[in-house]
């Protein structure tokens, strides 16, 4: 049996990772957030007090990290050194510094042989004993799973995006700049903004949660 791969690109605030997340719950998928790895290098990093400025410091750094990822949709986990990192990755000062990890084009290259490994073998088993994997990022439908069996790029519009931020607490300058700030930082290396051929946006400014979750559903058990 060959498990499904579903992939999910978009920037940030769209509710990819919401939406991917409950997709793989429902259907009993792996759930794997690739940004997840491009933070927790971040964190490493930071950790061991490397210049993120200096690339070649930088890429050697990430290919040194010890770090594995609990792929489970109901409780997904980062654990880095035997130190769950889950909640930490998600600070504003991970946010903010994230996209000098994420335009490392060499660190970028071993995080991106990573997250394929992850891909394929929950294809073949792993946590999902084959059924198969949710995957989200920015460039999972181009470059790291162009092959997948379903390839959505989420969208929506830019104020809705940063408004559905704010509801999570930063101050209004910070959730700016962690949203459309990074979003720009990021583009410089992928594009996640139009879909590539044979890949289906789903843009969710008008959606609900739910009806995100339906919408991808619907293609994924097309
Ligand atoms: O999805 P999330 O906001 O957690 O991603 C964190 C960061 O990781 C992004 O801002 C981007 O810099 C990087 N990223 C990436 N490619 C991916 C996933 C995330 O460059 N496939």
């Amino acid at each position: 049996m060959t498990g499904v791969s579903v992939a999910i690109d978009g920037p940030a605030g769209t509710g990819k990772s919401t939406v991917a997340r409950e997709v793989a719950r429902r259907l009993r998928l792996a759930y794997f957030d690739t940004g997840a790895t491009y933070r927790v290098g971040t964190l490493w990093c930071m950790r061991e007090g490397v210049d993120l400025a200096n690339q070649d410091d930088v890429a050697a750094m990430v290919e040194t990290m010890n770090v594995s990822m609990v792929l489970d949709p109901r409780n997904p986990r980062v654990i880095l050194e035997d130190d769950d990192v889950t909640s930490l990755i998600r600070s504003d000062t991970v946010a903010l510094t994230v996209s000098k990890v994420a335009t490392n084009l060499e660190a970028r290259a071993a995080l991106g042989q990573w997250q394929r490994d992850v891909i394929a073998a929950e294809v073949a088993g792993g946590f999902s004993e084959g059924r198969g994997v949710v995957t989200e990022g920015r460039d999972i439908t181009t470059v790291i799973a162009p092959d997948a069996d379903v390839r959505i790029l989420m969208t929506a519009d830019e104020e809705v995006r940063v408004a559905r931020r704010a509801g999570e607490g930063a101050d209004a300058a910070t959730v700016r700049e962690a949203v459309l700030g990074r979003d720009k930082k990021d583009a410089t290396v992928v594009n996640f903004h139009t879909a590539a051929d044979g890949v289906i946006t789903v843009d969710t400014t008008d959606l609900t949660i739910e009806e995100a979750v339906q919408a991808v559903m619907d293609l994924v058990i097309a």
